[in-house]
């Protein structure tokens, strides 16, 4: 890279996800000139279209974590947010169900972990409590977690895009970041596509989701040892044909690397279940129908009227994990100079859910470290 072509730039964002427009969007409110570029043709194509929709709580996450913090820091920005810039979404709550004794004793340390984290209205239900206000539910216990809630994704995307636009943020999309080097004032990027680009940056967010640890190792100057190896957690969805059969999001107690089968519903009424785990080497988003048989079984234990043959393949996201399947649970990574030693750049790790509820949390804890 030879410094003599490269325009000089405030702020890049790499990567429009959920994520990286919330960036922009702070970035720009606080008066930075922004430039998003992403290798795609629009919004959101990755990660923050291929997930639940669910606002949540911050239920499971550890005391402290960032995703506790700004899960429930997020989740009340986003509200708000939504309220608005008029972004659909439904307050609708959410159940978590045990469906024996063991699983019941569960319910009660969860509370008591949303609780510590700061989660408003969590009540333990009897078995009855839980069928009175979902009759199609068979469970022992539950969990009434009344903050959940659901949202039109895409809509708030284009809200966050819309926002940073009237501040002036430019986005180049097709437009893949091939190369990157630590120069003496900043970032220098090289930007291919239909319209290449060599950029220098005073400052630069990796938000490029499953791709950031890829992004990362190419930075020459960043040291090696900060970026985590990149894993992959499959999450794939089956759909319901016909109506939901409950008007709350129904989850089961939490399994090892996800929050077990469940049922959601989207803004346009689809019901879908999942995300299953399904650890794997590389991308790819197939369905293989054959895991609806453990579907079936998952799902039966709290709805015992779901019909054979009603499950349809639907879609499935990738969890960008920065540990391998066994290891303990991640924490978000939200990277900046103090801890890598290079000025100007802030990547973001392992940003898997609750990454769309964290959203505008996240983008102010990138702010605030750019404007440090
Ligand atoms: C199965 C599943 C279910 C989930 N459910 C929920 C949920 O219900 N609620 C919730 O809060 N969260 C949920 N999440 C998490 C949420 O979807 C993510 O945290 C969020 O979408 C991440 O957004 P992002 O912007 O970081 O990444 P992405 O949406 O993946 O965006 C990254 C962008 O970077 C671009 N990019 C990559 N490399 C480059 C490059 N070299 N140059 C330029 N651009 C590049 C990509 O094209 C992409 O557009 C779920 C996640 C999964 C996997």
């Amino acid at each position: 890279m030879t410094s003599s072509s490269f325009e000089t730039v405030d702020c890049v964002v790499i990567g429009a996800g959920v994520v990286g427009l919330a960036v922009a969007r702070a970035l720009a409110l606080a008066g930075r000139e922004v430039i998003v570029v992403e290798a795609a043709e629009g919004i959101g194509t990755e990660t923050s279209s291929r997930n639940s929709e669910v606002i949540h709580a911050g239920i499971y996450y550890p005391k402290g974590s960032l995703m506790a913090e700004t899960c429930v820091a997020g989740r009340r920005l986003l509200y708000a947010y939504c309220k608005e810039h008029g972004v659909p979404h439904q307050n609708c709550g959410k159940l978590i169900v045990a469906t024996n004794d063991i699983e019941g004793a569960k319910l009660a340390e969860i509370k008591g972990r949303a609780e510590a984290n700061g989660v408003e209205g969590m009540r333990l239900l009897s078995a009855a409590e839980a069928i009175a206000m979902e009759p199609n539910l068979q469970c022992t216990a539950a969990l009434l977690s009344p903050s959940t809630g659901i949202i039109d994704s895409h809509s708030y995307m284009l809200a966050l895009q819309g926002d940073a636009e009237a501040c002036g943020t430019m986005y180049a999309f097709h437009s893949p970041v091939q190369a990157a080097r630590v120069a003496n004032a900043g970032i220098d990027l090289e930007v291919g596509g239909a319209e290449p680009m060599k950029l220098r940056c005073r400052l630069v967010v990796n938000s490029a989701g499953l791709h950031a640890p890829t992004l990362a190792k190419k930075i020459v100057g960043l040291p090696s040892d900060r970026v985590p190896q990149a894993y992959y957690a499959k999450g794939n969805y089956f759909t319901l044909t016909g109506r939901s059969p409950f008007s709350r999001l129904i989850y089961p107690v939490p399994v090892p690397g996800g929050l077990g089968v469940h049922i959601t519903v989207d803004m346009g009424g689809q019901a879908k279940f999942g995300p299953d785990v399904e650890w794997i080497d590389g991308i790819d988003y197939t369905v293989d129908p054959h895991r609806a048989d453990k579907f079936y079984a998952a799902v039966r234990r709290y709805w015992p009227g779901l019909k054979d043959g009603a499950l349809q393949p639907g879609y499935a996201g990738i969890r960008p994990k920065t540990v391998p399947q066994g290891a303990p649970a991640q924490d978000f990574v939200v990277q900046g100079p103090a801890d890598h030693g290079v000025p100007g750049l802030i990547n973001l790790f392992g940003i898997e859910s609750p990454g769309l509820t964290a959203s505008l949390a996240l983008a102010e804890q990138v702010r605030d470290i750019a404007l440090l």
